[in-house]
């Protein structure tokens, strides 16, 4: 016997894979320098040197068996006190390494979460598009039900007056993405103070917290002095889900945290939940060689030249060709809207030029296209001419 639910998930590819899959296809037939490939958010720019130091000097410096040996589940002292430290000094807090549980990243720090609280097929998870679509996947895989607030197309925030109407008795959590992968927006302050009180107000008519789940892999990828506000400071149930992955560029080595605010309802049931999720999962511990990397460079930011180039060259040509796209303020994704507001029929048409961009119905918003540029500034200004006759040859 195969469990029918977790083959669907296994055999079916992501709409992005897919594009990447045909990409490498046609790379063999016309070149791969000829193939402008916008599909992945797999991160262009090196690790800072530091990390890479920190590496050779850990395997230099300590014996093997520390360096590669378990460490505790919720993850090494040091690496939790490191980041705790890190936090505080960014942003006023008080936290301590007991409020920290080191994860296999952004995922596996989601997936802990949702586990810990989903209680049955009635518990409600509330996505807000547009969305990593992996959410509805962590959140179905693990019994819950998965529900979609409808996008703010003007100006990617939230649309508060869907948000009401989503909230239920049965709501457990709500999550946000800011900086936001597909829009690259941020949430502004006065978003983030109105979901709070808005959550506020939901938990105190239902009696029990609503919790906010706060993803924010990109959070250090923000451009033009931009801030991203931290909704633990607005909001005190909010459980923060964070990766290296992106900010220190180290998608595959699999390290991230989940933070557990010690004020937030209920913080050691749920951290002891979120542990016990993850056991249940069966991660173990976040890689040891890893957390100790961590500790030594939870203070190192990325350099964000590359992208902030990336992102100006991109945005003033193609809104100069005529696509438009709100004002990218982080990440490394752009979102354009289709000429006819057809995101899929679009994409199909843009894959003639062998320009490859994600359409955005699995982000929960099939009028855009998604462009990952996190890519070579010289790819990108090859690519220029194929988004300019990609736009004018489209009929509609
Ligand atoms: N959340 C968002 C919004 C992402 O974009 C990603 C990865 O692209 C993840 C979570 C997963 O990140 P990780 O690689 O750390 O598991």
């Amino acid at each position: 016997m195969i469990n029918d639910k977790m083959y669907a998930l296994g055999s079916n590819r992501s709409v992005i894979r897919d594009l990447f899959e045909y990409g490498n296809e046609r790379a063999k037939l016309v070149g791969r320098e000829n193939i402008y490939d916008f599909s992945l958010g797999n991160p262009s720019v090196p690790a800072p040197k530091e990390v890479n130091e920190a590496i050779a000097d850990i395997i230099a410096s300590l014996p093997s068996v520390a360096v590669h040996g378990y460490t505790s589940a919720q993850g090494s002292e040091g690496t939790r006190r490191a980041i705790a430290e890190d936090l505080n000094a960014r942003f006023g807090t008080a936290f301590t390494p007991a409020e920290l549980y080191i994860s296999c990243g952004a995922a596996a720090s989601l997936v802990s979460t949702l586990r810990a609280l989903i209680v049955g097929a009635e518990t409600e998870i509330i996505g807000i598009a547009p969305f990593f679509p992996e959410y509805r996947c962590f959140v179905e895989a693990n019994g819950g039900r998965f529900v979609l607030v409808p996008a703010d197309e003007k100006a990617f925030q939230i649309d508060f007056g869907a948000l009401e109407g989503a909230i239920t008795a049965n709501t457990a959590a709500v999550i946000i993405n800011s900086p936001n992968n597909p829009s690259g927006t941020i949430y502004s302050e006065e978003t983030i103070k109105k979901l709070a009180g808005l959550l506020e107000k939901k938990s105190a008519e239902y009696g029990r917290a609503i919790y906010l789940i706060s993803d924010e892999p990109y959070r250090e990828l923000v451009y033009d002095g931009e801030s991203v506000p931290f909704p633990p400071l607005y909001y005190k149930n909010t459980i923060v889900c964070y990766s290296y992955s992106k900010s220190l560029s180290l998608p595959g080595e699999r390290i991230g945290y989940v933070l557990v605010p010690a004020a937030a309802d209920e913080s050691s049931r749920l951290y002891a939940a979120i542990a016990g999720a993850a056991r249940a999962c069966g991660y173990v511990c976040a890689p040891s060689l890893l957390q100790r990397v961590i500790e030594r460079c939870a203070g190192i930011r990325p350099d964000l030249t590359e992208y902030a180039s990336n992102r100006d060259l991109l945005y003033s040509a193609l809104t100069e060709i005529g696509y438009r796209c709100v004002y990218p303020k982080g990440a490394f994704y752009m979102f354009i809207e289709a000429p006819d507001g057809d995101g899929n029929r679009f994409s199909e048409h843009a894959k003639k030029y062998d320009l490859l961009l994600v359409p955005g119905e699995s982000f929960g918003c099939r009028r855009f296209l998604r462009i990952s540029y996190c890519v070579s500034g010289e790819m990108i200004e090859k690519s220029i001419s194929a988004f300019r006759k990609a736009f004018e040859e489209y009929r509609f």
